[in-house]
């Protein structure tokens, strides 16, 4: 029997680590050489539990205050109490954005915390519904070459045997139509007919030219189009839902659960990232919220984050398997997840998320 007044969150800790990426990436709205790691880890006791997040050094900033004061001495058992006192902490500061990118990393550590705590995996503590997750293999970046497309999409394809891929399109917030639709005709003909083919827009299109766009990919039996428009624009994410064939989603901004109040009725598809919209505590209510309106969740980016608290969502759909991400968390961490077949199942042996960080690996990449 565990004292469960006895376990008080102890010291919490920051790191960030910016790691080159392999080759310069963009999507439709953005370019990129680097991503940073901000890892954050949590103690109790000789229990230990580490989360993440990707985003600005400056958020182990925010880890270190306003955060660490308001969990520190809380029981590490009661993540709810924990995550509903950093939220209040940040009043002032204000949720969105580096706030709940730091509530997320250090909500994901306390779970992992609390399970190593009480010797489970994380998704039997959080209850597991779902024995594996559907992974999509996600990249396809604008910068890529077709011989670059062509080693990704057959790796996750062909070698992978992963059902599904999605590519980036609105090249130069849209201006290069023609080469989105090339490199959508190359992605298909590389995957054959038998794998779902997605894109991902970033927001780089106007709502007459992402449907006029979705149109013409028709013959290429696109599946999903991921913010065909800004996720800002509702009313146009509506009106590209009601006129195109594809699925269209989008929520990979979403920071607290007002925001996808707002945004669930808009898409087919509710995309949410645990380690931007609050961590597992509100991710799970997310699911709970799109639940409720008959939608599924994808899980956005940070794959093996999401692998335990997807298990255990009733309406998971899938997890993102993104490139830039599962490169790191495989340099970074021993115990990473094989998407071989389609899908990744949480480990059941060990407890916790099951993964363990390999601080000597990440050593030269860290800057804070
Ligand atoms: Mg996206």
């Amino acid at each position: 029997m565990i004292e469960t007044g006895s376990i008080e969150i102890g010291p919490i800790d920051a790191a960030a680590y910016t790691v080159p990426t392999d080759e310069p990436e963009s999507d439709g709205t953005l370019e990129w050489s680097a991503t940073t790691m901000v890892l954050v880890s949590v103690r109790a006791g000789d229990a230990a539990g580490t989360g993440w997040t990707y985003g600005p050094a400056a958020i182990a900033d925010v880890v270190a205050d306003p955060l660490a004061g308001a969990v520190r001495g809380r029981s590490a058992l009661d993540v709810a109490g924990a995550h509903e006192a950093m939220c209040r902490a940040v009043r002032n500061a204000g949720r969105p954005g580096i706030c709940s990118m730091a509530i997320s990393a250090i909500d994901c550590a306390l779970w992992d915390l609390k399970a190593r705590i009480v010797d489970l995996p994380l998704h039997r503590l959080l209850g597991a519904v779902n024995d594996d997750v559907p992974v999509y293999g996600s990249g396809g970046f604008i910068s890529y070459d077709s011989e670059a497309m062509r080693v990704q999409l057959q790796r996750w394809a062909g070698e992978l045997d992963i059902p599904r891929v999605k590519i980036k399109i609105g090249e130069r917030w849209g201006a290069d139509e023609e080469r989105d639709m090339r490199r959508l005709l190359l992605a298909r003909e590389l995957v054959g007919s038998r794998v779902e083919l997605y894109a991902d827009a970033n927001g780089g299109y106007s709502v007459k030219q992402a449907i006029r766009m979705a149109r013409a990919a028709q013959s290429l039996d696109l599946r999903w189009l991921e913010e065909p428009v800004s996720s800002d624009d509702l009313p146009g994410l509506r009106a590209v839902r009601q006129a195109v064939a594809p699925e269209v989603a989008a929520g990979e901004y979403g920071y607290d659960l007002p925001y996808f109040a707002g945004m669930v009725e808009a898409v087919d598809c509710l995309q949410a990232d645990v380690t931007r919209c609050g961590g597992i505590t509100e991710f799970l209510r997310v699911g709970a919220l799109a639940r409720a309106h008959g939608r599924q969740v994808s899980a956005h980016c940070a794959p093996h984050l999401h692998a335990a608290v997807m298990a255990a969502m009733p309406n998971a759909r899938h997890i993102e398997w993104f490139h830039d991400h599962v490169r790191i968390e495989e340099m970074f961490f021993d115990g990473t997840l094989s998407p071989k077949g389609g899908s990744i199942r949480p480990r059941d042996d060990g407890a916790g998320h099951g993964l363990v960080f390999r601080a000597a690996a990440a050593e030269p990449f860290r800057v804070r």
